[in-house]
């Protein structure tokens, strides 16, 4: 996966924090909705990407969240999430 400087065009690496050709600052790395990685919102798959851990193991913590805060206040967060978070381009 490459990226490019937003000023000049300059292909970067993964972890450049900063453009070595015009010093422009990367843009930080944001949290999105997955479209491809996505059972219901896509949050899960944003946050696994984000973290860059596997979203099945994020679906099933956040199970665990929803069912410890009784069912309903957990899923409300969820759609809240799901409201909040970008949808990724
Ligand atoms: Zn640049």
């Amino acid at each position: 996966m490459s990226k490019e400087c937003k000023n000049c065009g300059q292909s970067l690496n993964d972890d450049d924090k900063y453009c070595p050709t015009c010093g422009t600052p990367v843009y930080a790395k944001r949290l999105y909705r997955s479209k491809t990685d996505s059972r219901i919102l896509g949050v899960c798959g944003g946050l696994g990407e984000y973290f860059k851990i596997d979203s099945n193991l994020i679906r099933v913590i956040a199970a665990l969240i929803i069912l410890a805060t009784g069912v309903v206040p957990g899923l409300i967060i969820y759609f809240i999430a799901g409201l909040i978070i970008p949808e990724k381009e």
